[in-house]
């Protein structure tokens, strides 16, 4: 049976889960009153911008394991839009002011944040007060002090706290971080990983405005190459170096355009990273001692391609949106592995600040102490 800490466990006693539940690994679903054994997850989505309307949404048709119980949006025309598409009552549907009495709300067990990065932190803890398990959309937070605030109110709460990293639960994904845990190819020596797309024509946008994303590529695209860099290690980096390029000032004004970033391995293995708004780029490459692999590409949302020194790597493709939400439905229902934990989310934003140091201070070397590996090996 998965570990519960002593916290976990009286808090989730508290909210009136029975210890048999627990003893047997019967369909667990706390944070949501009265309906205690549930087979499928209600989940809320907060914000229905692009990401909500054209993948979660239609992702939580197919998922097993949870289904589109409720939205949160700040937009009131969106409300009957999605009330008449997705057959939402009216009772499970929530404004911005209003949200927190979600709390009463028993169709209502995990809230998806899918704001805009200021947004990320406030909602995520909002859900957490109000009972109900979270899901953050990347990046985590605008800072490593928001995160932390995050992760404190969940354990506060007694509620599951995951990343919107999809990646994790898409098999080219796996794949990668079974040859690295296997050492199919030897050791991993070197890792090139580049998340980047060109953003042009839109200079109003939220994530081009620091005081609403928090930063330019690298908040954006970026987590993807810092995540790529560390499956494909199979480490935490120990040590960052980075360098900014800016050659279209007049329209990234506020944000950084592109990054390079050079990772530093306790094992001696070295990682390039690359994350541009100015040009398209989406691979990962490792080189081995015995070997090599490539996801080219490596994080859009499908289908990936894989090739490596022995051949063609290749899975049917699902959507990764529906594998991330069932595998976060099946962590609170049955124990399953949290694939990507809020401590996850927070080790890629101490990068994210590190790599922004490193640039202030003309490309510095700054030293990075990981206790955890965060579950990125499984
Ligand atoms: P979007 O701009 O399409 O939608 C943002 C939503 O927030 C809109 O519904 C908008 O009305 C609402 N909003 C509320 N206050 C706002 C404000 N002050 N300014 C702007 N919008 C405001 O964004 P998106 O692409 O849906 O991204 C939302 C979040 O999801 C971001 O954190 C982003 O990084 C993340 N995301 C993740 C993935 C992924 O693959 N995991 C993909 C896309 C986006």
């Amino acid at each position: 049976m998965k570990k519960v800490s002593r916290r976990t466990f009286n808090t989730t006693l508290a909210k009136g889960i029975g210890a048999t539940a627990l003893a047997t690994h019967l369909p667990l679903a706390c944070g949501m009153g009265q309906n205690n054994q549930k087979k499928r997850l209600g989940i809320a989505l907060v914000g229905l911008g692009s990401y909500s309307t054209y993948q979660l949404a239609p992702a939580l048709q197919d998922t097993q394991h949870c289904h589109l119980a409720g939205i949160v949006t700040g937009t009131p025309a969106k409300e009957t839009r999605w009330a008449n598409r997705y057959n939402i009552p009216k009772g499970n549907i929530y404004n911005y002011d209003n949200f927190d009495t979600i709390a009463d709300n028993t169709d209502i067990d995990v809230v998806y944040v899918v704001l805009p990065n200021f947004m990320h932190a406030e909602f995520s803890i909002r859900a957490a007060q109000a009972g109900k398990h979270v899901i953050c959309e990347k990046p985590m937070a605008m800072n490593v002090a928001e995160c932390d605030a995050i992760i404190e109110a969940c354990k506060e709460a007694g509620v599951k706290l995951g990343m919107g990293y999809r990646l994790h639960s898409e098999p080219y994904t796996q794949e990668v971080k079974r040859f690295v845990r296997e050492k199919t190819f030897g050791d991993v020596l070197y890792v090139s990983a580049d998340a980047a797309y060109r953003s042009r024509g839109y200079p109003d946008q939220w994530r081009l405005k620091k005081e609403l994303s928090g930063g330019g590529a690298l908040m954006n695209m970026g987590v993807y190459s810092i995540q790529s860099a560390i499956y494909a290690t199979g480490e935490n980096p120990i040590a960052v170096s980075a360098q900014e390029f800016s050659t279209a000032p007049e329209y990234f004004k506020d944000t950084d355009e592109t990054i390079t970033a050079q990772f530093e391995f306790a094992s001696g293995a070295v990682a390039n990273i690359m994350t541009s708004h100015n040009l398209n780029a989406n691979n990962l490459f490792a080189t081995c001692t015995n070997g090599w692999f490539e996801l080219r590409p490596a994080n859009n949302y499908g289908p990936l391609a894989g090739k490596s020194s022995r051949g063609d790597i290749t899975f049917q493709h699902e959507s990764q949106q529906k594998l991330q939400m069932d595998d976060f439905a099946k962590h609170i229902l049955y124990g399953d592995p949290n694939l990507a934990p809020g401590e996850m989310g927070r080790r890629d934003m101490v990068i994210v600040e590190a790599v922004y140091k490193s640039i202030a201070e003309g490309g510095k070397k700054e030293a990075l102490n990981f206790s955890s590996d965060y579950g990125f090996g499984r």
